[in-house]
């Protein structure tokens, strides 16, 4: 009788034990170093194949081909919006910013002017700063306006760069200052280039914090418009015959000099092996909308900023950790900038099994080989009428095909059917296989469905009502009034 329990209890024992494939039930990975530097570089409008390890050809991006050796490389990286602000809430809360009615930008638009990422969330500065860690925000805010929403009431203890969508990046001609940067909240005359000004920022930040755990929200607004470089980097390259993709290559490669000093700092204060860094972009190439074209190439994705296709969604996505994760790894699995925080908090210490409302997916078993399975069983998009899920190698999109036109210009038939790709065999999303599998169609859509019903509605509209062509008394157009306060996307 006893030989009996003991054999029922071993199997059970056994069956326990099988390997399981839910990341958030596996063993926790062992880590060497306790409490690593968390560093979240993020480019902006950056187009899916214009840095070197993304195949560019015409513009070197050494420094940042050299992160990507020094640790994995997604080939299937997303964001979770096509867009600025929005996939900068996701990233910055680790849920879909669909969840919280963050859905568009907050605009320039004075009725913008107050709204901003919702209180009611925590941010990954919130969290890691109540872990002890000292917490930095260089670069593009756009989290919102008004004095609630500003970084350092969202957990950053330091704060320096502009608050809008976009910025100028040369100084000014009348008083050879750029305009719009605070320290904190006090304005500052800057007089650097600004993607220098924010490596320089970005080192000092490092070498003041090397003793104590620190995390820094590196937010270029490279290579987002306006398109000024600088005239040492134009110089480098003047056999680029269009304009715009020149002006795009000197910023291209600002950023990348602006990596190459973070990576030195880290090499001169000792801190390789203690810093985990995130580099990706916030949304894909502007290729299609008007106002923020930049010159990026998004090939061989279709689409754009703004548009649920890949193009618009599918980013360059690299993850270092010297000694921790494999060096010159290549991922082929689904993830998502939702999967930053609650990997960065796992490497922390941070106990997350309390925060239910997380989305992402701590990657480091992924990351470190402990197992092979897709972390997530679907990835989902909403952006306005436009929609996307993908589950394995099957994408569901329902997708704008042409934004330029205002929404008064669009009629309801325009809004298009759903369209399936099968992006294991057809990454540029184009051949429809929607009718020939409408089974697929169907079960994909009921999912999105089943997801969509946790969003609530946009709180905010992404233009104001009362912004049109005709009668705009109240508001600035979009298309004028760029002055020195540019329309951040
Ligand atoms: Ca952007």
């Amino acid at each position: 009788m006893l030989k009996q329990f003991l054999l029922i209890g071993l199997i059970l024992l056994a069956l326990v034990a099988l390997p399981i494939n839910d990341l958030s039930a596996a063993e926790p990975v062992k880590l060497n170093i306790a409490k690593p530097n968390i560093i979240v570089i993020l480019a902006d409008d950056l187009g899916y194949s214009d840095l070197g390890f993304q195949g560019c050809k015409d513009i070197p991006t050494p420094h940042l081909d050299a992160l990507a050796a020094s640790g994995t490389r997604f080939t299937s990286g997303y964001v979770s919006g096509p867009y600025c602000s929005p996939t900068r809430a996701g990233l910055l809360t680790g849920r879909y910013q669909t969840r919280f009615g963050h859905e568009f930008n907050p605009g320039k638009f004075p009725a913008h002017s107050e709204v901003g990422l919702p209180l009611t969330e925590k941010t990954i500065a919130d969290r890691l700063n109540a872990a002890g860690y000292a917490t930095g925000m260089i670069g593009k805010g756009h989290l919102g306006l008004a004095p609630r929403f500003h970084p350092q009431k969202r957990g950053f203890d330091e704060f320096y760069g502009f608050l809008w969508g976009a910025n100028e990046y040369l100084p000014a001609e009348k008083d050879g200052s750029i305009p719009n940067i605070l320290r904190g909240t006090e304005p500052v005359r800057e007089t650097a280039y600004l993607t220098d000004a924010f490596a320089r920022e970005a080192v000092s930040f490092i070498d003041r914090h090397q003793k104590e755990p620190f995390f820094l929200y590196l937010s270029f607004n490279a290579v987002h418009t306006p398109m000024e470089a600088n005239p040492e980097r134009l110089e480098k390259f003047a056999s680029i015959k269009d304009q715009r993709r020149r002006a795009y290559a000197a910023m291209t490669s600002a950023m990348d000099d602006a990596v190459g000093s973070v990576m030195a700092a880290l090499k001169k204060d000792k801190l390789e092996e203690k810093t985990l860094i995130f580099f990706l972009s916030d949304n894909g190439g502007p290729s299609v909308v008007g106002t923020t074209l930049n010159g990026s190439n998004n090939l061989p994705l279709r689409g754009s900023k703004k548009q649920t296709l890949e193009g618009g969604v599918r980013v360059p996505f690299v993850v270092s950790w010297k000694g921790t994760v494999p060096a010159g790894q290549v991922l082929n699995q689904p993830i998502i900038q939702l999967d930053i925080l609650p990997t960065a908090l796992a490497a922390a210490g941070v106990d997350l099994s309390q925060s239910p409302e997380l989305e992402g997916v701590n990657l480091l078993s992924l990351l470190t080989g402990k197992t092979k399975e897709p972390p997530h069983e679907a990835l989902y998009w909403r952006f306005g009428d436009q929609m996307a899920i993908r589950r394995g190698k099957w994408k569901l999109v329902r997708y704008d095909a042409d934004l330029r036109r205002t929404k008064s210009e669009q009629s309801t038939q325009d809004k298009p059917a759903a369209q399936l790709f099968d992006l294991e065999n057809d990454i540029g999303e184009t051949k429809d296989l929607a009718s020939k599998h409408p089974e697929i169609v169907a079960e994909l859509q009921a999912k999105w469905d089943k997801w969509n019903e946790k969003n609530v509605p946009a709180a905010w509209a992404e233009r104001p009502a009362a912004v049109k062509k005709e009668g705009a008394s109240k508001f600035t157009s979009p298309a004028r009034g760029r002055g020195r306060r540019p329309s951040g996307g």
